[in-house]
């Protein structure tokens, strides 16, 4: 066979053929690679053609491009010869084939080029070429193919391998996968060299499916070139192989490299993106709790929102309904002004018509509001002046004493009321202090108390008077409270009262929880109640529901001088509900006894004792008071009663404490240095709260059917005996912040005295001014008054000597008729129980008496000037001389022949007097002429006979004996005054308390 001389096609119809870079320098196969072509057609076309120098072209054969020179053979594989232009362009029909089957399609097949024909027939199945005949020496060998079995079937059906002259050329070709079903494909110049007698055998194995062949060309290949032959002669074909496979292993390796580093970079990238993910996911957790917290926060403060919505929907609300509310008002006073501007529009003109007529509206508009300042000028003066009148008034309170003396009257009762009563008591004056006592025709006798109260006046009006001084025993006094009087006259009812109207004793202990209550964040008070009976001398408790044998006996207690009595009941009062279970316990227990004056005259002393320890909080300073709540036992003559035995033993204890009571008033007004308070039981317990810088208050109850009113008044010496008695100025307890008090009000005394001193000099120079003015005119008038004004002196001096002289020359009368009177009283006892002889006597003395009155009756005549009240014929007279020109001290308290009543300071002057005159040595009777005055006063009614007696008037005489001449004569005179009551047992000489 001849040498084929086809040309490789330079370029394909469908594709456009790009040599491969390397194709080009070296020798391997080239693969005409179309624009476009992926890299992994490529890689395809590489990994089927196995050996270097074949090219594979995506389309058929094209005539122009055919060196028909070097074509040694080209056959039409599975098909017949196909006729061409010329008779070298020719193609011959299907020869030298070994086995296989043929296949032909009428479909078109696209990019088949010059040849259609060609590439519609093919052998298919197991088949292989043996071409004999060609001349030994180097060809090409051209295949051409198209995929006809399975036109639409899927990719891969059918892949082989090709072998030329025993060389793999190709592996694992798939048409299909590299120009699809029914188009044309080429490989061309596959070198192959054919030696002498040796055919040229191409072969083709199945990998999968069967392999085809459309065409075989075999053209005449060209010299080697020398190098290339040359070192065609060294290689053998493994060696080509080796070559190919070399570069794809290092192609492969390359790729292997890069995926290596592309592996690491991409491990680098994961792992640096893991530890982003990790720092990532733990800022995500920190974020998560922060969102945790946040979202709490969140809930507490949408709480709080939700709280705060409400209140501020709630403020809304209200601030909607307020500013309503106030445009509401807003609205009314805006009508309001306006109504009000067109009032004020109406006056104002009406206002202009008034004023036009009168011009003289200005001046009296001054005028009035001058006379307004006036007014309330006046208004602060007076209403100054009250406080000082209140001022001066308890002032005037304090100076009366520590001792006051109230007189209260009953209402008259049915009894009196049916046995025809008749007013015998006079009110009149009563708020002056005054009672008016008539005594028979048109005679009228005054009493002064410190206060009365009339029938009208009740428990309250009562109470309201004592309160002040009730009250003073939170403040640290003592005090002492009696209810005096004659059986049925009302103390009981005065003390403890009933319980609609109740008593002092009831309201006291009210006041005083009250008091505490009022001022406990500064004092805390500790108040408790004992109840306690003087009977018979004897004391009881009364609270004790089991009294025990033993008598109950006063002691002393510490070196304060209290007193106490053990094993007595203290009951602690915390309410004024407890009180009156406990006054009402006591009142129950109370000892009565009946005679024919009062079935249930009380016989005893009712003492309820209140005791008040104070602490106070500021200073820690604590107090102990006592204030004793006397009903004393009735104090009616013994006379007056059918007692015998056990009740006339009852009386003479009566009458005996009440005289002991009268004695240590007496005592104390005198500032006597010995009281004797053990004197009695009564005065015995009331020691440590009587005299000292304690206070007293006693009520005299008065009935107004005692006929003898007059007397029974006449014989209370306490009403004045008391009054002006200085027991020194009350001294309580130190409390620093009363006396703070008391120095800034002193303080603010001192700045009032020195603003009304300057008022006062103000107006001196005021009158100075004036009287300069008036003395050119009334110089001669004052000369007159002058001249007169001496005149008058001088006849008021000669009138004293006179009086002063006349006076002396009666005191001499007075003394030897005293001495005549002490002597027929001597006389009287010698001859006591010579009845005629006695009241012949009686009758001398009643005369001397009235001589002595009648005398005592002349210098008070003369001094009558100087007593206010033309009734008080009784007045009291007996006044020391130097006191004559002079009021008495107790001209407006009369008492019959009472020296007691003259006041402490004349009885003191009037035995300093008779003392000096009388100054015989050795003469301790000089003071009995004052007794034999006296002696008049002193009647008693004896208990078992009507008849009057004159008793023994030493023990009047020793209480005032004691009172003005010291120690010793009281040891003296007292005995002596017991001694007679001893001597008459049968009560026949008892006296009332005033005598
Ligand atoms: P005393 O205790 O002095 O013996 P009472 O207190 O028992 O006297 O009084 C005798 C009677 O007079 C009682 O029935 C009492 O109620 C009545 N009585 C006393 N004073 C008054 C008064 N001021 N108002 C009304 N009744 C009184
Ligand atoms: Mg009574």
């Amino acid at each position: 066979m001849e040498e084929s001389s086809l040309s490789t096609p330079s370029r394909t119809l469908t594709l456009e053929s790009i040599p491969c870079n390397d194709c080009e320098k070296t020798d391997s196969p080239r693969i005409e690679h179309s624009a476009g072509l992926c890299s992994d057609d490529r890689d395809s076309i590489d990994s089927i053609i196995l050996v270097c120098g074949p090219r594979l072209i995506r389309s058929g054969f094209w005539q122009s491009n055919c060196l028909r020179d070097n074509v040694v053979m080209f056959m039409n594989c599975g098909g017949s010869e196909i006729e061409g232009t010329g008779p070298s362009d020719k193609i011959s029909e299907d020869s030298c084939f070994e086995r296989g089957d043929v296949i032909e399609t009428g479909e078109p097949i696209a990019g088949s080029g010059s040849y259609t024909a060609l590439y519609q027939s093919a052998r298919y199945g197991a088949f292989s070429y043996k071409i004999d005949g060609i001349t030994p020496g180097q060809y090409f060998v051209d295949l051409h193919f198209a995929e006809i079995v399975n036109t639409f079937g899927p990719k891969g059906m059918r892949t082989f391998d090709i072998f030329v002259q025993e060389e793999k050329i190709v592996s694992g070709l798939d048409i299909y996968k590299i120009v699809g079903a029914n188009r044309a494909l080429q490989i061309v110049d596959i070198r192959a060299s054919v030696v002498l007698n040796e055919p040229l055998v191409i072969n083709f194995q199945s990998l999968t499916g069967s392999p085809i062949i459309c065409g075989i060309a075999v053209r005449k290949a060209s010299a080697l070139p020398p190098v290339a032959t040359k070192m065609g002669d060294l290689m053998d074909t493994s060696a080509v192989q080796n070559k190919v496979r070399g570069t794809l292993i290092a192609r492969y390796e390359k790729k292997i490299q890069d995926l290596i580093s592309e592996c690491a970079a991409k491990s680098e990238e994961c792992f640096n993106a893991w530890c982003c993910v990790e720092s990532t996911s733990e800022n995500l957790r920190q974020i998560e709790m922060e969102l945790d917290s946040k979202s709490l926060k969140n809930g507490t403060l949408e709480q709080t929102v939700e709280r705060l919505t409400g209140e501020l929907n709630e403020l809304a609300e209200k601030y909607q309904h307020d500013k309503k509310r106030w445009a509401q008002a807003v609205s009314d006073l805006e009508r309001k002004i306006k109504v009000m501007k067109e009032e004020q529009a109406k006056l104002s003109k009406e206002a202009h018509a008034c004023v036009d007529p009168i011009p003289d509206l200005d001046k009296m508009t001054k005028a009035v509001q001058a006379l307004v300042a006036q007014g309330e000028e006046l208004k602060s003066k007076y209403s100054e002046e009250m406080a000082r009148s209140r001022r001066l008034f308890n002032e005037l309170q304090e100076s009366k004493g520590n001792i006051r003396v109230f007189c209260r009257c009953r209402p008259v009762n049915n009894d009196e009321m049916s046995s025809g009563y008749k007013a015998i008591v006079d009110f009149d004056t009563a708020r002056d202090g005054e009672i008016g006592i008539l005594t028979g025709g048109a005679t009228k006798k005054t009493f002064k108390f410190d206060r009365i109260f009339t029938p009208k006046d009740d428990q309250a009006d009562v109470y309201a008077d004592a309160s002040p001084l009730v009250t003073s025993v939170l403040d640290g006094y003592n005090v002492c409270i009696f209810a005096y009087g004659q059986t049925g006259t009302g103390k009981t009812f005065t003390m403890e009262g009933t319980e609609r109207k109740r008593g002092v004793n009831y309201r006291t202990l009210e006041e005083l929880f009250k008091i505490a209550e009022e001022r406990k964040e500064t004092v805390s008070y500790d108040i408790s109640v004992s109840v306690l009976e003087v009977y018979n001398e004897q004391i009881r408790d009364l609270l004790n529901s089991n009294p025990s044998s033993k008598k109950l006996e006063i002691r002393q207690a510490g070196g304060e001088g209290l007193h106490h009595i053990p094993g007595v009941v203290e009951a602690k009062v915390e309410s004024t509900e407890e009180v009156w279970d406990v006054l009402q316990a006591g009142s129950n227990a109370r000892a009565v006894g009946s005679n024919n004056v009062n079935e249930h005259s009380s016989r005893s002393h009712c003492m309820l004792c209140i005791m008040v320890k104070a602490k106070n909080l500021m200073n820690g300073e604590c107090t102990k008071s006592k204030l004793w709540l006397v009903d004393l036992a009735g104090s009616e003559r013994l006379a007056k009663t059918d007692a015998q035995g056990e009740r006339l033993k009852e009386a003479q204890n009566i009458n005996r404490s009440l005289s002991a009571l009268g004695d240590v008033i007496s005592a104390l007004a005198n500032k006597s240095t010995h009281i004797p308070y053990r004197n009695s039981k009564l005065t015995h317990l009331l020691q440590d709260s009587l005299g000292g810088d304690s206070k007293a208050l006693m009520f005299v109850q008065i009935s107004p059917s005692d006929n003898d009113l007059g007397e029974t008044l006449s014989s209370l010496n306490f009403a004045s005996r008391v009054r002006g008695v200085e027991l020194g100025p009350a001294k309580k307890q130190a409390d620093t912040s009363e006396v703070l008090k008391m120095k800034q009000m002193i303080e603010k005394s001192k700045q009032e005295a020195r603003l009304k001193d300057e008022n006062i000099r103000k107006l001196e120079e005021n009158c100075h001014n004036l009287e300069n003015k008036l003395k050119g005119s009334n110089k001669s008038l004052q000369e007159k008054m002058e001249i007169q004004k001496t005149e008058f002196q001088a006849t008021l001096e000669k009138q004293n000597r006179q009086f002063s002289e006349k006076l002396k020359e009666k005191d001499e009368i007075c003394l030897t008729l005293h001495r005549k009177v002490k002597d027929l009283e001597t006389k009287l006892r010698q001859h006591q129980g010579q009845s005629t002889e006695n009241i012949l006597l009686q009758q001398k003395v009643r005369d001397l008496e009235t001589m002595l009155k009648e005398l005592r009756e002349k210098p008070a005549q003369m001094n009558y000037f100087a007593t206010p009240k033309a009734n008080e014929t009784d007045q009291s007279i007996i006044l020391g001389n130097s006191n004559y020109n002079k009021p008495p001290v107790a001209a407006t308290v009369p008492m019959k022949d009472s020296v007691l009543l003259s006041g402490v300071e004349s009885l003191h002057e009037i035995k300093r007097k008779r003392i000096s005159r009388d100054s015989v040595p050795g003469d301790n009777e000089n003071i009995v002429p004052v007794v034999e005055v006296k002696k008049k006063s002193l009647l008693i009614e004896s208990g078992n006979s009507s008849k009057t007696r004159r008793i023994d008037p030493t023990r009047g005489l020793a209480r005032l004996t004691r009172s003005t001449v010291g120690a010793s004569s009281i040891h003296k005179a007292l005995p002596n005054g017991r001694a007679v009551g001893k001597e008459q047992p049968t009560g026949s000489k008892m006296r009332g308390w005033a005598r």
